[in-house]
């Protein structure tokens, strides 16, 4: 019974204690696996992102029989495993939601949260919200480092109806994990980007953490304008993603430019002589507040 006209492909928009919800044409039905998928641990599990193929069986449901290549993948490894757990698939945005005030922004989270984009090969910006809260000239002088080193920073406000069209321009037709800590507006932006969108969000968080043995896991929010919105509940008090010691420099982007100039091949940016970085950060061309959080993330025990 394969290949017939009834069988489907979808996205799967979340999964709870091995129920997968998928959206096909426009609507959501609920599905199991079939037994070789529930086999796969790690990276080759069904996740969240992934688009399936559905098989429909005699009495009207559909069981998940295949998945499709992804093009990107954003893991974690286990807190103490080396296995890597996906979290969510085919994610091509990160959106680091902060806010001006109320709460003032936690730089070494967004570049965390920076880190874990560039070292999933995901393209990364910046929210800052509230903007009503501080002068505009002022906003944009503390966060000019992220600009700096290559990121869009966007200014929005909800209270005043700011900047809210350029960011629904920039979650259309992208799968974009949405994330900061909380009281920033991040459930107030979706609400102004699609009416309900953030009232949804916050929902599905909170039933998935009453839930005492569910897994709290990342949901799919499609967007009207095409597209997606990653929830990924517990995100925001991010402990460490681990990044390869060697790699955290790729993740970033300012300092590539002055890596010709490191005296050892394998310099640490930290400590040694001689190093394009740290003679960077001393003529002022690389932030020290990123140059910082770079050597924080560096000398965790990881
Ligand atoms: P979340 O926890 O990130 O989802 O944040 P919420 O969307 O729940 O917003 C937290 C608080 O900030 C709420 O009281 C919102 O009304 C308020 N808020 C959201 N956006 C803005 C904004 O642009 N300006 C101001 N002044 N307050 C905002
Ligand atoms: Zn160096």
């Amino acid at each position: 019974m394969t290949g017939g006209p009834e069988d489907a492909a979808g996205r799967v928009l979340r999964s709870v204690g091995g129920v997968y919800t998928v959206e096909i044409h426009g609507r959501s039905v609920e599905c199991a696996l079939r037994g070789r998928l529930k086999q796969e641990k790690g990276i080759g599990r069904v996740a969240v992102g992934d688009v399936v193929k559905l098989e429909k069986q005699e009495d009207g449901s559909y069981v998940v029989t295949g998945l499709e290549e992804r093009s990107s993948r954003l893991s974690r490894r286990t807190a103490h495993g080396r296995r890597e757990q996906i979290i969510a698939a085919n994610v091509d945005r990160l959106a680091a939601v902060t806010s001006v005030a109320g709460p003032e922004p936690l730089f070494s989270l967004l570049d965390r949260l920076l880190v874990l984009a560039e070292s999933n090969g995901i393209t990364a910006f910046l929210v800052v919200n509230k903007i009503d809260l501080s002068s505009e000239a002022e906003a944009r002088e503390r966060f000019r480092m992220y600009e700096s080193a290559g990121y869009e920073v966007l200014f929005t406000s909800v209270k005043a109806s700011l900047e809210i069209d350029s960011l629904r321009d920039h979650l259309a037709g992208h799968i974009t994990l949405l994330v900061g800590p909380s009281g920033v507006g991040k459930s107030s932006l979706l609400n102004a980007v699609q009416p309900g969108l953030g009232l949804r969000v916050g929902e599905i968080s909170v039933a998935l953490q009453r839930g005492k043995h569910t897994t709290v896991s990342a949901s799919l929010h499609p967007l009207d304008a095409g597209g997606y919105v990653v929830d990924t509940p517990g995100l925001g008090q991010l402990r460490f993603w681990e990044v390869g010691k060697s790699l955290l420099a790729g993740c970033f982007p300012e300092f590539e430019a002055y890596l010709d100039g490191c005296r050892f091949d394998d310099c640490s940016h930290v400590h040694e002589p001689g190093c394009g970085v740290i003679s960077a950060v001393s003529d002022g061309e690389i932030s020290r507040e990123r140059y910082d959080s770079y050597v924080r993330m560096a000398s965790e025990d990881m």
